[in-house]
């Protein structure tokens, strides 16, 4: 059938390219079995973008990425690039992407495998079942906010950040945080520091006025940002969807993510806003990072690259019950103890990246029979 879903592949460096391609397995397998086509076009990103072009991301690259319904990220970097100038760095190519296509929503689910629950340091009562949703401002806040740098400052030398929101910024990302929880468990909490801090205070009003105007369905708390971190390792499960800015959610996003105890396993998704066709700019990637230690050994777990791949398919296309096919088939290989080495146990058989992505494909074709 005519592919309409327009799929841009950029895999990158490491292992970026490993787990890539197991993505490929299933794309062709949902050609095949779910009459889903995807147009799919592949580019260069990062290290491997500045061997050929020498700059992380060509402009080419961009506007492909601009024009796609979904980017599908690998990973970037990789020592020999690290004596680069920063904007050569393979991130570089990364951030520049988020920033030209205003991702400002980012989704990290934290889900416990019930397989994997001895991979968590906490006890498995505190993590079994887990599902929440950590969205993160992304393209503001302190990471971004002027001025910034050192200065002098009566005759001392000192060195600032600036924390900085507008309303539209909060209001964006609280929509997202409010439509998601309509699709989970209708619940949001907001975390900010609104005790010390005057854009947490700003962060609070606004999201509570968002709530207000139209999103009274949903169930809305609001929590200091510590207290968040101490809840998240005490009792998760109180949560759904946690919003959260820029630098809170960065640290409460991975605390989160290692309740889960498992690097390999872990998916993200970037959105930015909705264009008058209803088209959200998206780009979705796996936690992880190049892992240049065992890239080329065919180690590479690639299923948060499959269930990144999930959330495109949720997020971008509407294709849930596609997404849930991939995250069963999943779950079900880590029960039938089919692992590779990352997440492997006693008694596990272990499988290289493309072994894993051939019993992810075997696994859907049963799911789907
Ligand atoms: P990393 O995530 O690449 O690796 C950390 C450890 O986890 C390594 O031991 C690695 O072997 C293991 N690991 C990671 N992913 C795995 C997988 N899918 N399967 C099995 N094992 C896996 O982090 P790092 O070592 O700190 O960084 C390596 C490079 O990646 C650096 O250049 C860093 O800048 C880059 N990085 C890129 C991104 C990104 O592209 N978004 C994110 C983080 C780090």
């Amino acid at each position: 059938m005519a592919a309409n879903k327009n799929l841009l592949m950029l895999p990158g460096d490491g292992i970026g390219p490993e787990v890539c391609n197991e993505v490929r397995k299933v794309v062709d397998w949902m050609d095949k079995r779910r009459a889903v086509s995807f147009d799919v076009k592949e580019d260069l990103v990062g290290g491997a973008a500045f061997d050929a072009h020498g700059t992380p991301l060509h402009d080419n690259t961009l506007d492909t990425a601009m024009n796609c319904d979904a980017v599908i990220f690998g990973a970037v970097g990789g020592p020999q690039y690290d004596k680069l100038g920063w904007e050569a760095r393979p991130e570089a190519g990364l951030l520049a992407l988020r920033k030209e296509m205003d991702l400002f929503a980012n989704l990290r689910p934290a889900v416990t495998f019930d397989a994997l629950l001895d991979a968590s340091t906490l006890k498995p009562e505190i993590v079994q079942g887990l599902d929440i949703m950590i969205v993160r401002e992304l393209t503001a806040g302190v990471y971004f906010g002027e001025p910034r740098g050192m200065q002098t400052w009566e005759g001392k030398e000192r060195c600032i950040d600036t924390q900085s929101y507008t309303k539209d910024e909060i209001v964006r990302v609280a929509e997202v945080a409010f439509d998601l929880a309509r699709k989970r468990n209708g619940k949001v909490t907001s975390a900010e520091k609104a005790n010390v801090m005057k854009t947490g205070v700003f962060w609070r009003e606004t999201v509570t006025e968002v709530h207000k105007n139209g999103n009274e369905d949903i169930e809305l708390g609001h929590m200091y940002a510590d207290n968040c971190a101490m809840q998240l390792v005490r009792w998760p499960k109180q949560f759904d969807v946690i919003v959260t800015d820029n630098l809170f959610g960065d640290i409460l996003s991975d605390c989160a993510a290692m309740l889960t105890g498992s690097l390999g396993m872990l998916p993200s998704a970037s959105l930015g806003a909705t264009d008058v066709t209803g088209r959200r700019k998206a780009l979705y990637e796996p936690v992880h990072g190049s892992a240049p230690d065992i890239a080329g050994e065919g180690k590479a777990n690639p299923l948060a690259m499959l269930l990144s791949f999930a959330m495109a398919l949720r997020y971008s296309f509407d294709l849930g019950d596609d997404a849930d096919l991939i995250e069963q088939a999943a779950q079900n290989l880590l029960s039938q103890k089919k692992r590779t080495a990352d997440i492997s146990s006693d008694g596990c058989d272990i499988l290289s990246t493309g072994q894993m992505g051939d019993a992810v494909v075997a696994e859907l074709d049963k799911l789907a029979a």
